[in-house]
């Protein structure tokens, strides 16, 4: 069997590792856009399930992941200079760069043919009896078959832009500063020895208020980081592992009514986002990937396989799809939940995913799979939680 996969994310990367475990014999190529060693963005968060979804999958890239994954305890609510709230937890962080070296190294063990600095133009696909597109949130190849594959992409209301600073945030930070314009946030974690992840938020108005919609990039880190110099202790932020200059953006919220068309398939980004603030993409790419692989193991015929991986991610997805609508609802309006109180306000932050708004959502979406079996159990788990929230 001859499979492509286009983009060499973590969506790409673990499937042609999985494809390779199952199907020695197979041909999987990946072809990427960006050189070896390039991509978007700083570290990621993940949490146990991804640990045991990689663990029943492919032993040795959980092992490789762990082993370079830093390991955070507790997460903590700042706001200005008030004492800190705790809100307890633990989870893992790993640089972006680094977790696709790692699958990229795994890959290429088993046999996968990864090309760097290839970009796929959508007009002219490979010739493949699979091709996975994971080329991610502005997938041209979903572009392309907006026909076929019917996606939705919603831009949400706030501003953020995801920067590095060499800061070490031990603990995962939540941190509000008040500043003229209204309030910025930080969502800072540490994810190596040398840098930690700084994601800045903030309402259309405050991000206007401020000038950085005018402001050039170095004069807009100057500025943000003038705002929160008491959480960076001095640390400059950095723009970009790329060499780009990284820009403000509005979170793209993406749906797709279908996930596959001919032999083709969506996965990761290219098939769904969560925002941010819930940290589940990588996860959820991850997912994907671990469920078309299983569809493949169960159906010997691909159109079955294609069809049992949509019925099954769609519904996954749809759950975690609704919190992240209600987590970034509530950041759209952090200034209504902002409380003096700390303890208060971290509470507020730390049960935002039940709020009714993405809930809601989630029964608006299980109408849409009618009276299936998917459509039964988005509906009665949204309903079991709304009647908790
Ligand atoms: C600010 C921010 C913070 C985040 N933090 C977290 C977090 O803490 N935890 C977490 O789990 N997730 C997080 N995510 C989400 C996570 O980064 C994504 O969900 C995840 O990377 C999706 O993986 P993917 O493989 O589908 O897509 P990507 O990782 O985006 O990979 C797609 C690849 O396709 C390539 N490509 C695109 N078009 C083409 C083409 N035409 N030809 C060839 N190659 C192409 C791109 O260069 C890219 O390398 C965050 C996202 C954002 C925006």
């Amino acid at each position: 069997m001859k499979i492509v996969c286009v983009g060499a994310g973590p969506a790409g990367l673990y499937f042609a590792i999985l494809s390779k475990l199952r199907d020695p014999a197979a041909e999987v190529t990946v072809l990427e856009r960006n050189p070896r060693g390039v991509t978007y963005g700083w570290g990621v968060v993940f949490w146990d399930d991804m640990v045991h979804g990689l663990r029943g999958s492919d032993p040795e890239t959980a092992r490789m992941v762990l082993a370079d994954a830093n390991q955070w305890h507790d997460q903590e609510v700042h706001i200005g200079g008030e004492r800190p709230a705790h809100m307890g937890g633990y989870g893992y962080s790993i640089g972006r760069t680094h977790l696709l070296n790692l699958l990229t190294a795994r890959a290429e063990a088993l046999g996968v043919d990864v090309r760097f600095d290839t970009e796929v133009d959508p007009a002219a696909l490979p010739d493949a009896d699979l091709l996975v597109a994971a080329d991610g949130v502005n997938s041209r190849i979903r572009s392309r078959y907006t026909d076929e594959f019917k996606p939705t992409v919603e831009s949400g209301r706030n501003y953020y832009i995801w920067l590095g600073t060499r800061k070490l945030f031990n603990v995962f930070t939540f941190a509000f500063e008040r500043t003229p314009a209204g309030w910025v946030w930080l969502h800072g974690y540490r994810f190596n020895d040398e840098h930690s992840t700084c994601i800045f938020e903030c309402t259309p108005e405050t991000w206007k208020g401020l000038g950085l919609d005018t402001l050039d990039t170095d004069a807009g880190l100057a500025k943000i980081q003038d705002v929160f110099a008491r959480e960076l202790g001095g640390h400059e932020l950095i723009s970009q592992s790329g060499g780009t200059k990284t820009p403000w953006l509005n979170f793209a919220d993406v749906t797709n009514q279908n996930w596959h068309h001919e032999n083709m398939v969506l996965m990761g980004d290219a098939a769904h986002t969560t925002h941010f603030s819930i940290g589940s993409g990588t996860k959820l790419a991850v997912e994907d990937a671990i469920g078309l692989d299983q569809a493949m193991k169960a159906h010997s015929a691909l159109p079955d396989a294609l069809a049992a991986y949509q019925r099954d991610r769609s519904a996954a997805v749809a759950v975690r799809q609704g919190s992240a609508r209600a987590s970034s609802a509530w950041f759209e309006n952090v200034a209504q939940h902002i409380d003096t109180d700390p303890v208060r306000f971290a509470y507020a932050l730390r049960t935002r995913r039940e709020q009714p708004a993405g809930l809601s959502w989630m029964l608006h979406r299980a109408t849409q799979y009618k009276a299936g079996q998917v459509g039964r159990r988005l509906i009665s788990t949204a309903k079991r939680r709304l009647k908790s929230a």
